[in-house]
Order: C-alpha cells, then sequence, then structure tokens
C-alpha cells in the first residue's frame, strides 16, 4: 500500500469507487476520518489497512484498496457502522470489497479443511467467498 500516490480527476472519479458506491450503498466521501470506527473493531490488529484507512483509500481513487487482507478479516460485526458519527456503513463497504475482489480473482482466502471447525464458522468464511 504504500508508495507515491498522484492525484487526478480521472483517478478521484475511478470508477471502481463507483462501483463500491453501487454495491454497498454508501458514500464514502461522508468520511472525515475521526478514526471511531478502528477504534472500535476488534478484528483491527489482524488487519493490514485499518477500516477508516481503508475509507480513506477508497477517498484517494486507490485501486490497491482492492488487494487489502482487510475487507477479509471484517467479521460484519457492525461495531463500526454504529460507532460512525457519519453514518457510513463501513461493514457494507467492506462487504462490497470483497465483492469485487472475488470477481477479479483477487481473494486472499484459503481453506485448510484439515480439521473440524465449528459449523458456523465455515458458513461465515464460505458466505464470504460467495460473490
Ligand atoms: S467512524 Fe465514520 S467518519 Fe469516522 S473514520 Fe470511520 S468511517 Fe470515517
Ligand atoms: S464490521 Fe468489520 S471493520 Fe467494522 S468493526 Fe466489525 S470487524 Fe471491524
Amino acid at each position: 500500500m504504500a508508495g507515491e500516490l498522484s492525484l487526478s480527476r480521472a483517478r478521484l472519479e475511478a470508477p471502481f469507487v463507483r462501483k463500491v458506491e453501487e454495491l454497498s450503498g454508501q458514500n464514502p466521501y461522508a468520511c472525515y476520518q475521526c478514526g471511531k470506527c478502528a477504534a472500535g473493531c476488534l478484528f483491527a490488529e489482524h488487519m493490514d489497512l485499518l477500516p477508516n484507512q481503508v475509507i480513506r483509500l477508497l477517498q484517494l481513487g486507490d485501486e490497491a484498496v482492492l488487494q487489502a487482507k482487510a475487507p477479509w478479516v471484517c467479521a460484519s460485526c457492525l461495531a463500526c457502522t454504529v460507532r460512525c458519527p457519519k453514518g457510513v456503513d463501513i461493514a457494507r463497504i467492506m462487504e462490497a470489497l470483497r465483492q469485487m475482489a472475488l470477481r477479479q480473482g483477487l481473494s486472499p482466502v484459503q481453506f485448510h479443511l484439515d480439521r473440524e471447525y465449528p459449523q458456523i464458522a465455515l458458513v461465515g468464511a464460505y458466505r464470504k467467498v460467495t460473490p
């Protein structure tokens, strides 16, 4: 994710961001980077990008966000969503990013079914890889 970032109108109007808006029904530009979502996310320490950083990359039109692991770590618990003072449903944005990554073959998810898992864990995991 690190590196030089040059902004342009085309970048800020990137079609992939419009697609995320369409799939999630959310406006990432409503976010003002207060960080309350990240502060309340129980899974943040396992993410490569914090929830607010995911939103920031979207605002900047940086398609590298589709390769982030954070949306796959996200458990759709909605803690961020209820904390957001701007009403941004981050969980829905994470879901949209997973869908788009799946469609582009960018899913980092691998299943290792060499041991028994609780059924709910398998249901949750398979739900993520169903576009
Ligand atoms: S809580 Fe909402 S406004 Fe604050 S950083 Fe997260 S998405 Fe942005
Ligand atoms: S919905 Fe995802 S990003 Fe939001 S708090 Fe829960 S695990 Fe974190």
